[in-house]
């Protein structure tokens, strides 16, 4: 990809999966990367790992919290000089029905997936817009920002915000030389993936849903990251860009 070498890029749930993933595809293509996440211990472990493959940092923080957000940002930026590109990846999953979901798993859900996404993009935005040099934020959504699931009905109603979020943010980002796109994949191997869901549900899904006939890697989805954060899609803004082995063409 053009133009990731060099930029300070900040990934959010990087120490596994998707962002894991992304973390060292940015690093090979030359960027300098900042990573956090929320499992104790485990950033530290996989920064021993990237390391090996290029400049990396990471800290623990819990991106729903105004103030971890806040350290998470400066300590990024002091670490990199700035932020060019966030990768605005944290998120968790779980599958119950509507019917058993409690205000108190509703206001979890939310206040990571979608709070935790504001409040990382607008700390970072108000940094990007001050040095007037622009950036490129890609947030994460989801195919169940475009589709229903059934049992999801948190993590769907998250993602459908995140793609009205995107696009705002893109109309108001634009003429501040920020973009602002989303992805959307579709199942991807992970342990959020393994844990949300019970390996007969995925594997009929992967079956009767995706063409491809299997989920995706994390792999895959790093390599949608790396492309709309690189100057091959200086002309894509507000898009949602979905990855998903064909699912939604079905
Ligand atoms: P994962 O469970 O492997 O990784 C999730 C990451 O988010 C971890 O690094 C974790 O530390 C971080 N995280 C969770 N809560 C956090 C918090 N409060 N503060 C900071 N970090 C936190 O999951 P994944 O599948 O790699 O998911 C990454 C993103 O991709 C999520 O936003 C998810 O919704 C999205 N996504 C995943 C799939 C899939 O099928 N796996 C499909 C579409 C979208």
């Amino acid at each position: 990809m053009r133009g990731l070498e060099g930029k300070g890029v900040l990934v959010t749930g990087g120490n596994r999966g998707i962002g894991l993933a992304a973390a060292e595809r940015f690093l090979q293509e030359g960027s300098r990367v900042f990573i956090c996440g929320i499992e104790p211990g485990e950033v530290e472990t996989v920064l021993g790992d990237l390391r090996t493959t290029g400049i990396v940092d990471g800290i623990e923080c819990d991106v729903s919290r105004e103030e971890d957000v806040d350290r998470l940002v400066a300590t990024a930026e002091s670490f990199l000089g700035a932020i060019d590109v966030v990768l605005n990846n944290a998120g968790i999953a779980w599958r119950e029905p509507f019917l058993q979901i409690t205000p108190e798993r509703w206001d979890r859900l939310l206040a990571i997936n979608l709070r935790g996404q504001f409040l990382v993009a607008r700390r970072v935005a108000r940094s990007m817009v001050e040095r007037g040099r622009g950036g490129a934020i890609v947030n994460m959504a989801s195919t169940n920002a475009l589709e229903g699931e059934a049992g999801y009905a948190h993590y769907n109603a998250s993602k459908g915000a995140i793609a009205m979020l995107t696009r705002t943010m893109a109309i108001e980002l634009g003429p501040h030389g920020i973009r602002v796109n989303a992805l959307c994949p579709g199942k991807v191997a992970t342990r959020l993936q393994a844990d949300a869901e019970d390996a007969d549900y995925t594997a009929r899904f992967e079956r009767e849903r995706i063409p491809l006939g299997r989920s995706g890697t994390p792999d895959e989805i790093a390599a949608a990251y790396a492309f709309l954060a690189s100057d091959d899609a200086s002309f894509v803004n507000g898009e949602l860009l979905v990855v998903d082995g064909g699912q939604l063409a079905m």
